[in-house]
């Protein structure tokens, strides 16, 4: 899957964390399993590894253990 963040080979890994490309992926009221987690201000899984394993980064991270309501 090619990422709609950024190339790692023509940006440095801080401009890619900072820019625009990430922030518009940052929406966190769409995490289906983190907006409703006490930890989703510290944690809030790893969307990539969500991506990777069901294609939409808002599903839940499938390496969580919290069970949540
Ligand atoms: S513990 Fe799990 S549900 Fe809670 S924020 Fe982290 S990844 Fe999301």
């Amino acid at each position: 899957m090619e990422s709609r963040i950024g190339n790692v080979r023509e940006k440095s890994m801080f401009d890619l964390f900072t820019g625009q490309n990430m922030e518009a992926h940052r929406e966190f009221s769409k995490f289906e399993k983190c907006n409703r987690c006490k930890l989703r201000g510290w944690c809030r899984g790893c969307p990539a590894v969500a991506a990777g394993y069901t294609g939409n980064r808002y599903t839940p991270d499938p390496q969580c253990w919290m069970e949540v309501d």
